[in-house]
């Protein structure tokens, strides 16, 4: 058992650590220097991120008559970023300092590091030289075809929601929805962030999962609420913390310029309370900008002819902000035994490997054998890995590293009776299965609702 559960330790040096000596997530471009804040997903973090996908997709999707699903291209019509506003106004004010040539954004000063002496922010040392904000577009352009000119000008998306919206009227007559009725979509996003970092948190490339839910004007402020609620649940559901997880609701003057409400799900990453989610009630805007630009009507025509354009209530969020949550929701140090152990308790729905298989002597036949056997049957349903190589307990340390939450362990007894040992991640609490059982209680462990058992 435990002896010592130490109070709260996690620190996102400590994340970044594991994740590269696990093979979570690589610095990319590494042999040629890396591309700052951009990462490379190695065999673990592309599990892990599957994971998150799939059980949102599950959520929002699978499990509900009233959302389908939609994959746009990430290189749209122009003009739909003209119609959504981005063209215009997806900016964040930039300022350079003329001492040390970073560039900082305006609005985050605070969070900023000065270039010349990083325990100062940018602007409190005689030696800065900061110029005035300027407006700084986001979106990464490019060209179509072969022709560089003004005309072959592209975006990629700073955000999946268009590529739904510009759908719109496929879905409504092809799927035959009628509102309320959402539209999800998971997918690529790209933002020359000015200032990116703290790992994950803000990187320039993106993988978004957004839902765009079409309601009647008048049920808008309710289905706000409801879909507040219900990404909440769902984040408690995937065993974050309640205590790490809070609703901030943007005053007026902080809302983009289409949204009527806007709610940030809050995490308390190690730099603070920071956005997760973001819930936000569009409104009407982006049907009736993409009606004017495309001269394409997008409204709900009812049975009896009532018609009106419906308002949109969007949950959004990046894999990449639910995968840095996790990974500090889960992260413990303990002392077990005299020796350290460092464990990721993580759901077990989201880990990685949800079973290591391990014959206690890598060398002894009979077991090898055995647990060769269980593991090719375990692989056909779930993930799984098999592991014959080092002492046992290192074996046990390196799945704790990346969150397996049980390991089956084939033993001396097993060869006499057929039963192995099971041992529990969080509790290390062992008991005996015999072999035939195994698949049906790491199935039935699975679907049990979890719960962290670190403190709040
Ligand atoms: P922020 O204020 O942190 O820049 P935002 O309000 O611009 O974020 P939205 O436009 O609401 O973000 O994007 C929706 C979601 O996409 C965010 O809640 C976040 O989960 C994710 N996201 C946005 N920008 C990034 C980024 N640069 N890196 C990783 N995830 C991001």
């Amino acid at each position: 058992m435990a002896d010592r559960a130490q109070p709260e330790t996690v620190t996102m040096d400590k994340i970044v650590s594991l994740c590269r000596r696990r093979g979570f997530v690589f610095p990319s471009s590494e042999i040629y220097g890396g591309l700052g804040s951009t990462y490379d997903y190695g065999h673990y973090g592309v599990l892990l991120k599957n994971n998150v996908k799939s059980r949102w997709f599950d959520a929002l999707v699978q499990q509900r008559e009233d959302i389908v699903a939609i994959d746009s291209a990430v290189i749209l019509h122009p003009r739909v970023w003209e119609a959504s506003g981005h063209v215009e106004g997806f900016s964040d004010p930039l300022v350079d300092c003329r001492t040390c040539k970073l560039r900082f954004r305006a609005d985050k000063l605070e969070d900023a590091q000065c270039g010349r002496k990083p325990s100062k922010k940018p602007g409190e040392t005689s030696d800065c030289d900061l110029t005035e904000p300027r407006q700084f577009n986001l979106m990464f352009e490019t060209t179509v075809g072969p022709v560089q000119n003004e005309g072959a000008r592209a975006y990629l998306r700073p955000e999946t929601a268009q590529g739904i919206f510009v759908n719109f009227k496929n879905v409504l007559q092809i799927a035959r929805r009628r509102p309320p009725f959402g539209i999800a979509q998971i997918g690529k996003s790209f933002r020359n962030e000015i200032t990116p970092g703290n790992f994950l948190f803000r990187v320039r490339e993106f993988e978004q999962m957004e839902m765009e839910f079409f309601v009647p004007p008048d049920d808008a402020e309710r289905w706000y609420r409801y879909w507040i609620d219900e990404r909440l649940r769902w984040y408690l559901e995937h065993g974050l913390r309640e205590s790490h997880l809070r609703v901030r609701e943007h005053g007026p003057e902080e809302r983009s310029h289409y949204s009527r409400g806007t709610s940030d799900i809050e995490y308390l990453y190690p730099i603070g309370w920071s956005e997760l989610e973001g819930v936000a009630n569009r409104g009407d805007f982006d049907l009736t900008r993409h009606t004017e630009y495309s001269t394409t009507k997008l409204e709900y025509v009812g049975p009896d002819g009532e018609r009106y354009v419906p308002h949109v209530i969007e949950p959004a969020v990046s894999v990449e902000r639910i995968v840095v949550a996790l990974l500090v929701d889960a992260y413990d140090e303990e002392v077990v035994g005299e020796r350290d152990r460092t464990v990721l308790r993580l759901h077990p729905q989201v880990a990685p490997v949800k079973a290591a298989v391990l014959p206690l002597i890598g060398k002894d036949d009979g077991m090898v054998t055995r647990a060769r056997r269980l593991y090719e049957d375990l692989r056909r349903s779930f993930s799984v890995e098999y592991d014959d190589s080092g002492a046992i307990g290192r074996r046990y340390r390196r799945q704790d590293e990346i969150g397996t939450p049980f390991a089956f362990t084939i033993d001396e007894q097993t060869l006499e009776d057929d039963t192995v040992t099971i041992r529990d991640r969080d509790s290390l609490a062992q008991e005996r299965v015999s072999l035939p059982q195994v698949a049906s209680y790491l199935g039935d462990a699975l679907a049990r609702p979890w719960r962290t058992p670190k403190a709040a």
